[in-house]
Protein backbone atom coordinates (compact mmCIF):
# COMPACT_ATOMS: atom_id res chain seq x y z
CA UNK A 1 0.00 0.00 0.00
CA UNK A 2 1.43 3.07 -0.82
CA UNK A 3 0.66 5.98 1.87
CA UNK A 4 -1.19 9.82 0.59
CA UNK A 5 1.83 11.85 0.33
CA UNK A 6 2.68 14.16 2.18
CA UNK A 7 2.26 13.12 5.94
CA UNK A 8 4.51 13.92 9.05
CA UNK A 9 5.47 10.97 10.78
CA UNK A 10 5.92 10.39 14.45
CA UNK A 11 8.00 8.21 16.15
CA UNK A 12 6.56 7.60 19.68
CA UNK A 13 9.39 5.60 20.73
CA UNK A 14 11.66 8.16 19.95
CA UNK A 15 9.48 10.67 21.59
CA UNK A 16 9.23 8.65 24.67
CA UNK A 17 13.07 8.15 24.72
CA UNK A 18 13.37 11.69 24.77
CA UNK A 19 11.09 12.91 27.25
CA UNK A 20 12.78 10.13 29.83
CA UNK A 21 16.20 11.10 29.47
CA UNK A 22 14.87 14.84 29.90
CA UNK A 23 13.01 13.58 32.72
CA UNK A 24 16.18 11.89 34.29
CA UNK A 25 18.41 14.89 33.66
CA UNK A 26 16.33 17.74 35.07
CA UNK A 27 15.08 15.13 38.32
CA UNK A 28 18.79 15.46 39.56
CA UNK A 29 18.69 18.62 40.21
CA UNK A 30 14.66 19.03 41.15
CA UNK A 31 13.91 20.79 38.25
CA UNK A 32 10.34 20.85 36.56
CA UNK A 33 10.04 21.12 32.82
CA UNK A 34 6.97 22.76 30.93
CA UNK A 35 6.24 21.28 27.34
CA UNK A 36 6.44 24.33 25.36
CA UNK A 37 3.10 23.35 23.78
CA UNK A 38 3.63 25.56 20.41
CA UNK A 39 6.57 23.84 19.09
CA UNK A 40 3.57 20.87 18.72
CA UNK A 41 0.18 20.81 19.63
CA UNK A 42 -0.82 17.35 18.16
CA UNK A 43 -3.13 15.75 20.83
CA UNK A 44 -1.74 12.30 20.53
CA UNK A 45 1.75 13.72 21.26
CA UNK A 46 -0.03 15.66 23.84
CA UNK A 47 -1.67 13.05 25.54
CA UNK A 48 2.04 11.38 25.82
CA UNK A 49 4.00 14.30 26.84
CA UNK A 50 1.24 14.63 29.56
CA UNK A 51 1.43 11.24 30.67
CA UNK A 52 4.65 11.59 31.21
CA UNK A 53 3.93 13.90 34.01
CA UNK A 54 5.40 16.90 32.37
CA UNK A 55 3.64 19.96 32.91
CA UNK A 56 3.04 22.80 29.86
CA UNK A 57 3.95 26.34 28.73
CA UNK A 58 1.14 28.18 26.79
CA UNK A 59 1.33 31.06 24.73
CA UNK A 60 -2.67 31.87 23.98
CA UNK A 61 -5.96 30.95 25.62
CA UNK A 62 -6.80 28.03 22.96
CA UNK A 63 -3.24 26.53 24.27
CA UNK A 64 -4.13 26.30 27.63
CA UNK A 65 -7.36 24.25 26.56
CA UNK A 66 -6.09 21.95 24.46
CA UNK A 67 -3.14 21.09 27.13
CA UNK A 68 -6.56 20.51 29.36
CA UNK A 69 -8.20 18.56 27.36
CA UNK A 70 -5.30 16.27 26.44
CA UNK A 71 -4.33 15.44 30.20
CA UNK A 72 -2.40 18.45 31.13
CA UNK A 73 -2.58 18.83 35.04
CA UNK A 74 -4.06 22.69 35.47
CA UNK A 75 -1.31 23.37 38.28
CA UNK A 76 1.32 22.58 35.91
CA UNK A 77 0.72 24.96 33.26
CA UNK A 78 2.74 28.44 32.94
CA UNK A 79 1.01 31.28 30.79
CA UNK A 80 3.28 33.64 28.57
CA UNK A 81 3.00 36.09 25.39
CA UNK A 82 3.19 39.63 25.09
CA UNK A 83 -0.10 40.50 23.57
CA UNK A 84 -2.71 38.19 25.90
CA UNK A 85 -6.52 39.09 25.61
CA UNK A 86 -8.90 40.29 28.60
CA UNK A 87 -10.38 37.05 27.48
CA UNK A 88 -7.27 34.97 27.56
CA UNK A 89 -6.40 36.05 30.96
CA UNK A 90 -9.83 35.67 32.30
CA UNK A 91 -9.78 32.48 31.22
CA UNK A 92 -6.29 31.26 32.67
CA UNK A 93 -7.62 32.93 35.62
CA UNK A 94 -10.66 30.99 35.96
CA UNK A 95 -8.39 27.32 34.51
CA UNK A 96 -6.09 28.02 38.30
CA UNK A 97 -3.34 27.12 36.02
CA UNK A 98 0.13 27.54 37.99
CA UNK A 99 0.98 31.04 36.88
CA UNK A 100 0.76 33.91 34.24
CA UNK A 101 3.75 35.36 33.47
CA UNK A 102 3.48 38.99 33.52
CA UNK A 103 4.82 40.48 29.98
CA UNK A 104 4.86 44.72 30.69
CA UNK A 105 3.71 46.97 33.55
CA UNK A 106 -0.11 47.82 31.95
CA UNK A 107 -0.36 44.21 31.62
CA UNK A 108 0.18 43.77 34.85
CA UNK A 109 -2.04 46.55 35.84
CA UNK A 110 -4.99 44.29 33.84
CA UNK A 111 -4.15 41.17 35.58
CA UNK A 112 -4.89 42.65 38.43
CA UNK A 113 -8.34 44.31 37.30
CA UNK A 114 -9.32 41.56 35.85
CA UNK A 115 -8.47 38.97 38.91
CA UNK A 116 -10.47 41.93 40.65
CA UNK A 117 -13.56 41.16 39.16
CA UNK A 118 -13.59 37.49 39.27
CA UNK A 119 -12.74 38.08 43.01
CA UNK A 120 -9.84 35.78 42.86
CA UNK A 121 -6.37 35.65 43.82
CA UNK A 122 -3.65 34.64 40.55
CA UNK A 123 -0.23 33.63 40.59
CA UNK A 124 2.07 35.97 38.39
CA UNK A 125 5.45 35.89 37.75
CA UNK A 126 7.22 39.04 35.71
CA UNK A 127 9.23 38.02 32.39
CA UNK A 128 11.98 39.87 32.05
CA UNK A 129 14.37 40.54 29.23
CA UNK A 130 17.85 39.94 30.24
CA UNK A 131 19.51 41.41 27.44
CA UNK A 132 21.80 37.93 26.93
CA UNK A 133 22.18 37.30 23.00
CA UNK A 134 21.75 33.65 22.21
CA UNK A 135 23.55 33.65 19.19
CA UNK A 136 21.13 32.05 16.78
CA UNK A 137 19.11 33.05 13.88
CA UNK A 138 18.22 36.96 14.50
CA UNK A 139 14.13 36.09 14.55
CA UNK A 140 14.33 33.47 16.99
CA UNK A 141 16.36 35.85 19.48
CA UNK A 142 13.84 36.83 21.89
CA UNK A 143 16.27 37.82 25.38
CA UNK A 144 18.01 41.35 23.43
CA UNK A 145 16.94 44.72 25.01
CA UNK A 146 15.58 45.53 21.06
CA UNK A 147 12.96 42.77 21.23
CA UNK A 148 9.31 43.06 21.84
CA UNK A 149 9.22 39.98 25.12
CA UNK A 150 9.10 41.20 28.26
CA UNK A 151 9.90 43.92 30.59
CA UNK A 152 13.33 45.60 31.91
CA UNK A 153 14.52 44.82 35.34
CA UNK A 154 13.47 48.44 36.30
CA UNK A 155 10.09 47.88 35.29
CA UNK A 156 10.09 44.64 37.30
CA UNK A 157 11.81 47.01 40.20
CA UNK A 158 8.95 49.52 39.92
CA UNK A 159 6.29 46.61 40.29
CA UNK A 160 7.97 44.43 43.19
CA UNK A 161 8.51 47.23 45.51
CA UNK A 162 4.63 48.29 45.44
CA UNK A 163 4.01 44.17 45.97
CA UNK A 164 1.58 44.79 48.59
CA UNK A 165 -0.66 47.35 46.62
CA UNK A 166 -1.93 44.30 44.86
CA UNK A 167 -4.13 42.77 46.27
CA UNK A 168 -5.17 40.17 43.31
CA UNK A 169 -2.30 38.73 42.48
CA UNK A 170 0.63 36.50 44.24
CA UNK A 171 3.64 37.79 42.83
CA UNK A 172 5.41 34.37 43.07
CA UNK A 173 8.84 34.98 40.95
CA UNK A 174 10.37 35.60 37.98
CA UNK A 175 10.73 34.62 34.03
CA UNK A 176 13.04 34.16 31.34
CA UNK A 177 13.27 32.97 27.67
CA UNK A 178 16.30 34.27 25.37
CA UNK A 179 15.27 32.48 22.45
CA UNK A 180 15.59 29.20 20.37
CA UNK A 181 17.67 26.77 18.97
CA UNK A 182 20.49 27.30 21.06
CA UNK A 183 23.69 24.86 21.40
CA UNK A 184 26.23 26.92 22.69
CA UNK A 185 26.46 26.03 26.27
CA UNK A 186 27.98 29.61 26.90
CA UNK A 187 24.91 31.12 26.40
CA UNK A 188 22.90 29.01 28.93
CA UNK A 189 26.30 29.89 31.21
CA UNK A 190 25.45 33.17 30.64
CA UNK A 191 21.88 33.41 31.13
CA UNK A 192 22.29 31.69 34.61
CA UNK A 193 25.20 34.20 35.49
CA UNK A 194 22.64 37.30 34.03
CA UNK A 195 19.65 35.46 36.40
CA UNK A 196 22.16 35.77 39.50
CA UNK A 197 22.35 39.00 38.91
CA UNK A 198 19.15 40.25 38.24
CA UNK A 199 17.83 38.37 41.29
CA UNK A 200 20.36 40.20 43.74
CA UNK A 201 19.38 43.72 42.59
CA UNK A 202 15.51 42.57 42.88
CA UNK A 203 16.06 40.35 46.38
CA UNK A 204 13.88 38.24 44.62
CA UNK A 205 15.97 35.22 46.34
CA UNK A 206 13.03 34.62 48.60
CA UNK A 207 10.15 34.31 46.10
CA UNK A 208 8.98 30.89 45.48
CA UNK A 209 9.49 30.42 41.38
CA UNK A 210 12.25 30.92 39.23
CA UNK A 211 11.35 30.04 35.41
CA UNK A 212 14.55 30.20 32.90
CA UNK A 213 12.87 29.23 30.01
CA UNK A 214 13.61 27.13 26.85
CA UNK A 215 15.65 27.13 23.88
CA UNK A 216 17.83 23.86 23.94
CA UNK A 217 18.66 23.33 20.57
CA UNK A 218 18.94 20.17 18.27
CA UNK A 219 21.22 18.90 15.97
CA UNK A 220 19.99 19.32 12.64
CA UNK A 221 22.65 18.51 10.43
CA UNK A 222 22.64 15.10 11.72
CA UNK A 223 19.69 14.28 13.30
CA UNK A 224 20.10 10.42 13.01
CA UNK A 225 23.39 10.37 14.37
CA UNK A 226 22.51 12.89 16.94
CA UNK A 227 18.66 11.93 18.28
CA UNK A 228 18.79 13.31 21.44
CA UNK A 229 18.90 17.07 22.50
CA UNK A 230 22.08 17.36 25.56
CA UNK A 231 20.13 17.83 28.30
CA UNK A 232 22.37 16.75 30.51
CA UNK A 233 24.99 19.47 29.52
CA UNK A 234 22.04 21.67 29.62
CA UNK A 235 20.87 21.22 32.82
CA UNK A 236 24.39 20.69 34.00
CA UNK A 237 25.36 24.25 33.24
CA UNK A 238 22.43 25.79 34.65
CA UNK A 239 23.14 24.12 37.56
CA UNK A 240 26.93 24.82 38.23
CA UNK A 241 26.22 28.42 37.61
CA UNK A 242 22.67 29.52 38.61
CA UNK A 243 22.62 30.54 42.13
CA UNK A 244 18.66 30.30 43.21
CA UNK A 245 17.54 31.46 46.45
CA UNK A 246 16.84 28.70 49.02
CA UNK A 247 13.74 26.92 48.33
CA UNK A 248 12.82 28.37 44.66
CA UNK A 249 12.05 25.90 42.61
CA UNK A 250 13.29 26.25 38.99
CA UNK A 251 11.24 25.68 36.09
CA UNK A 252 12.15 25.31 32.55
CA UNK A 253 10.27 25.65 29.46
CA UNK A 254 11.14 23.22 26.69
CA UNK A 255 9.82 22.55 23.08
CA UNK A 256 12.38 21.63 20.30
CA UNK A 257 14.61 19.69 22.21
CA UNK A 258 11.96 17.76 23.38
CA UNK A 259 9.99 16.47 19.76
CA UNK A 260 12.18 17.69 17.53
CA UNK A 261 13.65 14.77 15.75
CA UNK A 262 10.34 12.57 16.54
CA UNK A 263 8.97 13.94 13.80
CA UNK A 264 9.57 13.73 10.15
CA UNK A 265 7.68 15.04 6.81
CA UNK A 266 7.62 12.47 3.83
CA UNK A 267 6.80 14.09 0.57
CA UNK A 268 6.91 12.59 -3.15
CA UNK A 269 8.74 13.94 -5.91
CA UNK A 270 5.96 15.17 -8.98
CA UNK A 271 8.22 16.58 -11.62
CA UNK A 272 12.02 16.78 -12.28
CA UNK A 273 13.11 19.78 -14.40
CA UNK A 274 16.77 21.10 -15.16
CA UNK A 275 17.01 24.60 -15.84
CA UNK A 276 20.25 26.24 -17.27
CA UNK A 277 21.91 26.44 -14.00
CA UNK A 278 20.05 24.32 -11.80
CA UNK A 279 18.46 20.90 -11.37
CA UNK A 280 14.64 20.50 -9.31
CA UNK A 281 13.11 18.46 -7.42
CA UNK A 282 9.84 19.83 -7.20
CA UNK A 283 7.55 17.86 -4.26
CA UNK A 284 3.87 17.54 -3.23
CA UNK A 285 4.53 19.23 0.18
CA UNK A 286 5.17 23.21 0.58
CA UNK A 287 5.99 25.79 3.11
CA UNK A 288 2.60 25.60 4.22
CA UNK A 289 3.76 22.06 5.67
CA UNK A 290 6.82 22.86 6.60
CA UNK A 291 7.16 27.10 6.87
CA UNK A 292 11.25 27.32 8.70
CA UNK A 293 13.35 27.03 5.27
CA UNK A 294 11.16 30.14 3.98
CA UNK A 295 10.66 31.91 7.48
CA UNK A 296 14.85 31.45 9.00
CA UNK A 297 16.06 30.30 6.29
CA UNK A 298 16.35 26.99 8.37
CA UNK A 299 18.48 24.05 7.53
CA UNK A 300 16.40 20.27 6.96
CA UNK A 301 17.96 17.13 5.77
CA UNK A 302 16.63 15.49 2.97
CA UNK A 303 17.34 12.03 1.66
CA UNK A 304 15.87 9.82 -1.33
CA UNK A 305 14.56 6.78 0.30
CA UNK A 306 13.40 5.26 -2.91
CA UNK A 307 17.05 5.02 -4.04
CA UNK A 308 18.52 4.74 -0.36
CA UNK A 309 21.14 1.95 -2.29
CA UNK A 310 22.48 4.83 -4.97
CA UNK A 311 25.65 7.14 -4.77
CA UNK A 312 24.34 10.19 -3.50
CA UNK A 313 25.82 12.50 -6.42
CA UNK A 314 23.66 14.83 -7.96
CA UNK A 315 22.22 17.99 -6.66
CA UNK A 316 18.52 19.31 -6.27
CA UNK A 317 16.70 22.16 -5.37
CA UNK A 318 13.85 21.09 -3.80
CA UNK A 319 10.97 22.97 -3.97
CA UNK A 320 7.05 22.72 -3.19
CA UNK A 321 4.25 23.74 -5.43
CA UNK A 322 3.50 26.89 -3.82
CA UNK A 323 3.33 29.88 -5.76
CA UNK A 324 5.83 31.89 -3.70
CA UNK A 325 9.94 31.67 -4.95
CA UNK A 326 10.82 30.98 -0.93
CA UNK A 327 8.70 28.05 -1.00
CA UNK A 328 11.92 25.54 -1.11
CA UNK A 329 12.91 23.21 1.33
CA UNK A 330 16.71 23.34 0.38
CA UNK A 331 18.80 24.14 -2.83
CA UNK A 332 21.56 22.58 -4.15
CA UNK A 333 20.43 19.29 -1.90
CA UNK A 334 23.04 16.52 -2.47
CA UNK A 335 20.77 13.57 -3.49
CA UNK A 336 20.63 10.43 -5.66
CA UNK A 337 19.61 10.78 -8.91
CA UNK A 338 16.07 11.25 -8.48
CA UNK A 339 12.97 10.64 -10.21
CA UNK A 340 9.43 11.57 -10.56
CA UNK A 341 7.64 9.11 -7.79
CA UNK A 342 10.38 8.93 -5.66
CA UNK A 343 9.62 8.83 -1.34
CA UNK A 344 12.00 12.30 0.34
CA UNK A 345 12.09 12.12 4.36
CA UNK A 346 12.78 16.13 5.34
CA UNK A 347 14.03 15.13 9.13
CA UNK A 348 13.64 16.83 12.35
CA UNK A 349 10.09 18.15 11.59
CA UNK A 350 8.81 17.14 15.31
CA UNK A 351 9.13 21.24 16.38
CA UNK A 352 7.41 23.94 14.39
CA UNK A 353 6.55 22.28 11.55
CA UNK A 354 2.82 20.79 12.31
CA UNK A 355 1.93 23.43 14.81
CA UNK A 356 3.24 26.09 12.25
CA UNK A 357 1.24 24.41 8.94
CA UNK A 358 -1.49 26.92 7.47
CA UNK A 359 -3.38 25.81 4.06
CA UNK A 360 -2.04 28.15 2.15
CA UNK A 361 -2.97 28.23 -1.64
CA UNK A 362 -5.87 26.25 -0.67
CA UNK A 363 -3.73 23.19 0.19
CA UNK A 364 -4.45 20.51 2.46
CA UNK A 365 -2.80 20.00 5.71
CA UNK A 366 -0.16 17.00 5.84
CA UNK A 367 -2.08 14.04 7.50
CA UNK A 368 -0.24 12.33 10.66
CA UNK A 369 1.23 8.53 10.95
CA UNK A 370 2.69 7.58 14.43
CA UNK A 371 4.64 4.62 14.64
CA UNK A 372 4.40 2.34 16.52
CA UNK A 373 0.91 2.50 15.97
CA UNK A 374 0.02 4.54 18.73
CA UNK A 375 -2.76 6.24 17.20
CA UNK A 376 -4.64 2.56 17.22
CA UNK A 377 -3.35 1.67 20.87
CA UNK A 378 -4.05 4.82 22.57
CA UNK A 379 -7.89 5.94 21.18
C1 LIG B 1 8.78 29.22 22.22
C2 LIG B 1 8.95 29.36 23.67
C3 LIG B 1 9.57 28.34 24.39
C4 LIG B 1 10.12 27.09 23.77
O1 LIG B 1 11.22 27.30 22.97
P1 LIG B 1 12.03 26.05 22.36
O2 LIG B 1 13.12 26.69 21.61
O3 LIG B 1 11.10 25.30 21.49
O4 LIG B 1 12.52 25.24 23.52
C5 LIG B 1 9.67 28.51 25.76
N1 LIG B 1 9.20 29.61 26.39
C6 LIG B 1 8.59 30.60 25.71
C7 LIG B 1 8.09 31.77 26.45
C8 LIG B 1 8.46 30.51 24.34
O5 LIG B 1 7.87 31.51 23.67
Amino acid sequence: MTMQTPYYQYDMALLHETLDIAKTQASRYGYTIHYAVKANANPNLLKNIASEGFGADCVSGNEIKVALDNGFNSQGIVFAGVGKTDGEIEYAIEQNIHCIHCESVQEFHVIELIAQKLNKKVRVALRINPNVDAHTHKSITTGLKENKFGMSVSEAHSILIEENRYKNIELIGLHFHIGSQIQNMEVFKNLALEVNRIQDELHSHCLPYLNLGGGLGIDYLNPTVNRLANFSDYFGTIHKWLEPGKGQSIHFELGRSLVGQCGQLYTRVLYTKTSQKRSFAVVDAGMNALIRPALYGAYHRIENISKIDQPVNQTYDVVGPICETTDSFGEEVLLPATERGDLLVIQSCGAYAESMASDYNLRERPHCVFIPNYELEKT
